[in-house]
């Protein structure tokens, strides 16, 4: 099973985040390492959320590219995007699907049922040949797994 290593500090930014812009979506790309079938998350890349809709999201392609030259730059990879569920569900919605085009590619959401909730985060791949698109992962979280953010 993919898994998705998320070090307590970056999952605590992914949740202030999401606090942050409530009730619209915010959203950012995740920056790793792959080993195997597990990716380890290093950084996160917010970006600005270009989409009109507040129960949207759509990464500013400017965001995308700052993001994309900041991993290379550090010798990673963009391994995944994140974004918020406000008042929705932890689960990918037809508007995400719709937006998914590469091949395992990770996707964290986190939804927050109310500006001042605790986060549910989780985490999902996108294969386009898959049934719906979308396939559960494993998140693993704590506050012990190395991160190289301050
Ligand atoms: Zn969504």
């Amino acid at each position: 099973m993919i898994q998705l290593i998320l070090p307590e500090v970056l999952r605590m930014r992914v949740e202030h985040e999401a606090r942050a812009a409530f009730p619209r979506e915010c959203c950012g790309l995740i920056g790793g390492t792959w080993e195997g079938a597990a990716a380890q998350a290093l950084d996160l890349y917010p970006a600005v959320n270009i989409a009109e809709a507040p129960d949207r999201f759509e990464i500013e392609p400017q965001s995308h590219f700052a993001a994309l030259k900041s991993a290379r730059a550090a010798g990673r990879d963009l391994v995944g995007c994140y974004h918020s569920h406000p008042g929705g569900a932890a689960e990918p919605s037809p508007h995400d699907l719709a937006g998914a085009g590469e091949d395992g590619f990770l996707w964290l959401i986190a939804a927050l049922p109310g500006p001042r909730a605790p986060a549910v985060l989780q985490g999902f791949v996108y294969w386009a040949d898959q049934r719906g698109g979308f396939q559960r992962i494993g998140l693993v979280t704590g506050a012990d797994l190395v991160t190289s953010s301050p």
